[in-house]
């Protein structure tokens, strides 16, 4: 008798779409680099030793993952601290350099952009705005970047090692390609990373900005220290980037994070997508104006959340209904999120954060009311600071993370 070919993948035999490495020794040098770099961030300068330990990689890994970072002028070595081992030669502790060289950023959303000079170890060192309309043409918007980030870099009198480009839409970070932005169609297919590179003749990384903002809740806003965290920026337009067990989540190509198109009612209303029903129908800026406006509350029209905050708080009936049912369209995301990854920590940046205490409360009371009790993993949510920079950190971050060659 002839058996049928068996549809069960045998042992030894390749498994999955394309048989590939668990992890490719490229990812893995990536992944130890960050965790060296994080370290020192964290903790300020540490010995080769102490940098191993803290890192979470061996003592033979550390030697191959700092060299390059020193040759390249990044780090550099401190006066020998006597005493750090005992019976031992005296430890040199690793920092960056005083004149290592400094990292630019860019940050852009539709009809803004914010540009900055960011110091190795994480200050601001300057900044510049632009606007433009957001029915401009792309050149205006590239034209508008560039000299922006010719503002900034005018006052450095090193050459930085790169531009980080943070972008509102779906990016292809492989190309530096911007494949789609639903609030400005006209940057839809823009090879900004290329065509900012060739006007500035600096390597240009482009990334999803809630991702970058992830990178820099991390580096230093309150995602500081954690393992996991969802870092979602909710204003005109809803998107996430996730920290996941001590390193950023990013699909091919910068894929994934694009958390306001995930469908929460299949008979929703059209999104600026084309699908029904997305996060973003029910949790952004348009949604509260054409809610209120329905309710007649006063000035609907340009209604904020900090408006509706303090209408609910002088006790109009309507707005507190209002208010309570936002917090409850803003936690299905979070508990969507949580459900499937549990990143326990869930830090707000955008208008939502306008809406204070008052709002943040009533988010993670409704995220716990729709997630199953577990007295370790209760989500806690966190809002941002008004008018940080954890995006233009995170863009600057991205600039480290792919300037200095991996050996061994
Ligand atoms: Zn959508």
């Amino acid at each position: 008798m002839v058996r049928p070919p068996s549809k069960t993948p045998q042992p030894g035999q390749p498994v999955g779409r394309q048989p590939t490495a668990l992890m490719t020794a490229v990812k893995a040098g990536r992944v130890n680099q960050g965790r060296v770099l994080q370290a020192l961030h964290d903790f300020g300068p540490l010995s080769r030793a102490d940098l191993a330990r803290l890192a979470g990689v061996s003592r033979a890994t550390i030697g191959s993952i700092v060299q390059p970072l020193l040759e390249g002028g990044l780090l550099a070595e401190g006066e020998p601290q006597r005493g750090a081992t005992p019976g031992g030669k005296p430890a040199r502790p690793l920092w960056f350099a005083p004149d290592s060289p400094p990292l630019a950023a860019v940050h852009l959303l539709p009809g803004w952009v914010q540009a900055a000079l960011v110091s190795a170890d994480g200050k601001i060192l300057a900044t510049a705005r632009g606007s433009f309309r957001g029915t401009d043409p792309a050149a205006t918007v590239v034209d508008c970047v560039v000299d922006r980030l010719n503002a900034v870099l005018a006052g450095s009198s090193a050459r930085p090692l790169g531009v980080g480009i943070a972008v509102g839409g779906i990016v292809e970070s492989t190309s530096g390609t911007i494949l789609a932005c639903n609030l400005m169609p006209e940057l839809s297919g823009l090879p900004l990373g290329p065509l900012v590179s060739e006007r500035v003749h600096l390597p240009v990384h482009l990334d999803l900005h809630p991702r970058a903002q992830a990178i820099g809740d991390r580096w230093s806003g309150p995602g500081r220290g954690e393992q996991s965290f969802a870092s979602i920026y909710i204003g005109e337009a809803i998107g996430a980037g996730l920290f996941l067990n001590g390193a950023i989540h990013c699909g091919p190509a910068g894929a994934g994070g694009e958390i306001g198109h995930t469908i929460v009612d299949i008979h929703g209303r059209t999104c600026r997508c084309g699908q029904r029903g997305c996060w973003e129908t029910i949790a952004t800026h348009d949604w509260l104006r054409e809610e209120a406006t329905r309710l007649r509350l006063p000035t609907a029209h340009a209604m904020t959340t900090a408006l509706l905050a303090g209408l609910s708080a002088a006790g109009n009936t309507d707005a507190k209904e209002l208010f309570e049912r936002y917090a409850r369209n803003l936690a299905l995301g979070v508990v969507n999120l949580q459900q499937i990854l549990a990143p326990g920590l869930f830090i707000l940046h955008g208008d939502v954060i306008a809406g204070g205490e008052a709002l943040r409360g009533r988010v993670e009371r409704q995220a716990r009311r729709y997630l199953p009790t577990r007295s370790t993993a209760e989500p806690q949510i966190t809002f941002g600071a008004a008018h940080d920079h954890a995006t233009l950190l995170g863009a600057a971050r991205l600039v480290l993370s792919h300037s200095f060659p991996l050996i061994g």
